[in-house]
């Protein structure tokens, strides 16, 4: 496996713990932001290899997590209308809404399909022109591009029954949220690479700048993620705070410039609530007004909502760094992948469905419910 081996080296991997282990001198906590970087860090037992002085927190990067429910519910809505394909990427279809998810709407009947590329939904809509079809498009700075390029072919074909259910958010305002927060702990960040790849890492220095963070763009694999950590830790310890990039053979300063023109032709800036954290000035994209008859929320006429959380679920503070999975009490019992109280035990990305795959052993909470009684 020729470019995958060379990044999963356990010699490397074990020289650069070391090297890790030689520097730290005090305690540091540092967040990943991606879902991805998540599962890496889990799946390969970071926390176990690292010296106990790094602490790990994960950050708020899972696209499935931060969807708004009150989006879910939308998405909950069309899908149940009987003129409509609705078309969704398969992780969403488990998302919990605040009554149902869209697999209970495909089970009852519901015309709900799962696609790997938004111009498969393009392509639906040109063979289905009695029928409305909509576009589920969620996610970061990284699915924008293929989401506006399919509104682009859905006008250049000229398209009727083309629509975007559109719901993005944007990396840097969240970052700034955290690092405003009177409890922020971070105190250094492991930035998107795939994010990067698209935006580049110029916005970052600002960041970077102000709240003197170090913060490294990274890849996913784990000699990536490792040489993060060591870069992040390098400037701690020396006091630098500066944007460094250890992803280069993937992302450069100014990202992929036709992709960022393709965002900037069909998505402007705006306001947007991020599941579990609440609303982030500037932190989403929404339809421009010449794109509207491509717009799910303006076609459909949805009316905004107001949609309670599960109090159990303590995503916001998991998303946000300030607890783990694992802190979570209803982890591995009242909230499983097959039964989540929250987004982040739903996506493959989520921190708490990666704690459930790797590190379920851990967690006093995991044992079976009714042994668990009493035991608190
Ligand atoms: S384990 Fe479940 S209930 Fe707890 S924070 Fe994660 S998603 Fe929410």
């Amino acid at each position: 496996m020729k470019y995958i081996d060379e990044f999963r080296n356990p010699k490397i991997a074990h020289k650069l713990v070391d090297e890790i282990t030689r520097k730290v001198s005090r305690e540091w906590t540092m967040m990943e932001i991606c879902g991805g970087q998540t599962h890496t860090l889990v799946r390969y037992g970071f926390e176990e290899m690292l010296p106990k002085q790094i602490n790990l927190v994960h950050g708020p990067g899972c696209p499935v997590c931060v969807t708004p429910l009150e989006v879910v519910d939308k998405a909950i809505e069309i899908a149940s209308m009987p003129d409509v394909i609705f078309v969704s990427y398969g992780d969403m279809l488990r998302v919990p809404g605040s009554q149902k998810d869209l697999f209970h709407v495909k089970a009852d009947g519901g015309d709900v399909r799962v696609v790997y590329t938004p111009m498969e939904a393009v392509k639906l809509a040109k063979a289905n022109p009695e029928k409305k079809v909509v576009f589920f498009g969620i996610g970061f700075e990284t699915t924008a591009p293929p989401h506006a390029m399919a509104v682009l072919a859905a006008k250049r074909e000229g398209l009727k029954n083309f629509y975007l259910l559109a719901s993005h958010v944007l990396v840097p305002p969240a970052i700034r949220t955290l690092l405003d927060a009177p409890n922020n702990c971070v105190q250094a960040f492991i930035a998107p690479g795939h994010v990067c790849t698209v935006v580049g890492f110029d916005q970052y220095e600002s960041l970077a700048k102000k709240y003197k963070v170090p913060i490294v763009v990274a890849g996913f694999e784990p000699l990536d993620l490792l040489e993060a950590i060591h870069m992040l830790v390098m400037q701690l310890e020396e006091g630098r705070c500066e944007v460094q990039n250890q992803y280069a053979r993937s992302v450069t300063r100014y990202g992929n410039l036709p992709a960022q023109r393709a965002v900037e032709e069909v998505f402007e800036v705006c306001d947007r609530k991020w599941r579990g954290i609440g609303e982030i000035p500037l932190s989403g994209m929404r339809i421009r007004e010449e794109f509207a008859a491509f717009d799910a929320e303006r076609v459909f006429g949805l009316e905004d909502r107001t949609v309670e959380e599960s109090k159990e679920c303590i995503a916001a503070q998991v998303l946000m760094g300030l607890k783990k999975p694992l802190d979570c009490p209803a982890f591995g019992t009242r909230c499983k992948p097959e039964m989540p109280l929250g987004a982040p035990m739903v996506s493959p990305e989520g921190a708490c469905s990666a704690y459930y795959q790797y590190k379920r052993h851990l967690a006093p909470s995991a044992l079976p419910v009714d042994t668990h009684v009493g035991t608190d």
